[in-house]
């Protein structure tokens, strides 16, 4: 079973050391305290000189730590709601294009960025689907699905929680997926249809996607080696071809490029159905 908001921590860890982050990444979580130092920490990564970033202990790390780095901006709060604003989002957005004073990348960290209105996020929205080279946005949010879809197809989330919620969605997701792979066998296709349009929450599409796709793998596998981890593998090993289950794991593997990339969500249900329907 696999928990996309579980796995955040690690992936974060995993795309820091190998230097693959995204020009905006959004980082979750319902921990303030944690939340604040793992922004310390991309933060530093960014700006810092040496080879394993961060080191804590260069002078980029060590002015990043005292909140005294040129390169790192942390968005003003406006209001009794304190949201970054409209306004201020353009003042970044000008900013931006402006080459770093001392290190490779520009940081632009975004607090509440989930309660920031609609104007505020349109106007980033332009930014970061083209971004000026060398900026990093960071995003700060207890939830990241208040976050406008247009934004979300074009950041990375990061949900830091390991909260017994989150595992309760994860454990939600995995039943969804196997209710979902339970309707590949139905020949119509239309109560897979009915399943798969209930996926029109990008972040649900994307855990119960991932969970789908490692059921319909554990079928392929099953044929190979008469082993599943539950009925529904077996039922989909025992009532579709070896051919078309395979080709059904590739399709679910493009849906959840898809998903990464920035496919509408109005659509993903019917699309992706039509693609499964078609490998009958
Ligand atoms: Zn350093």
């Amino acid at each position: 079973m696999s928990g996309y908001e579980n796995s955040g921590f690690q992936r974060l860890e995993q795309d820091l050391q190998s230097g693959r982050l995204s020009h905006a990444v959004v980082l979750e979580s319902r921990n303030e305290k944690q939340l604040a130092e793992t922004v310390r920490k991309v933060s530093e990564w960014a700006v810092c000189h040496a080879d394993d970033k961060p080191c804590h202990i260069c002078q980029a790390c060590i002015k990043a730590q005292s909140g005294n780095h040129p390169d790192i901006y942390t968005a003003r709060l406006f209001g009794k709601t304190e949201v970054v604003n409209v306004e201020e989002v353009r003042t970044i957005c000008a900013d931006a294009y402006i080459i770093p004073n001392e290190a490779r990348l520009k940081v632009y960290i975004l607090p509440h960025a989930d309660k920031m209105q609609i104007q505020a996020q349109n106007a980033l929205l332009k930014m970061i689907e083209e971004p000026p080279q060398s900026v990093l946005f960071i995003f700060c949010c207890e939830s990241a699905k208040k976050l406008l879809d247009t934004i979300l197809s074009r950041v990375t989330v990061y949900s830091l929680d390991y909260t017994y919620d989150n595992d309760e969605s994860s454990q939600q997701s995995y039943e969804t997926a196997l209710k979902i792979a339970r309707h590949l066998t139905d020949t119509k296709g239309y109560s897979l249809l009915c399943a798969l349009r209930t996926l029109s929450d990008r972040m649900t599409a994307k855990s119960v996607t991932e969970n789908l796709t490692e059921i319909v793998g554990n079928a392929v596998r099953y044929r190979i080696t008469g082993r599943a981890e539950n009925d529904v593998e077996k039922l989909l090993g025992d009532t579709i071809e070896f051919s078309v289950l395979s080709e059904m794991s590739e399709t679910l593997h493009i849906a959840l490029d898809r998903l990464n990339s920035n496919i509408n969500m109005n659509l993903f249900g019917t699309w992706l159905c039509s693609e499964l329907r078609r490998k009958k």
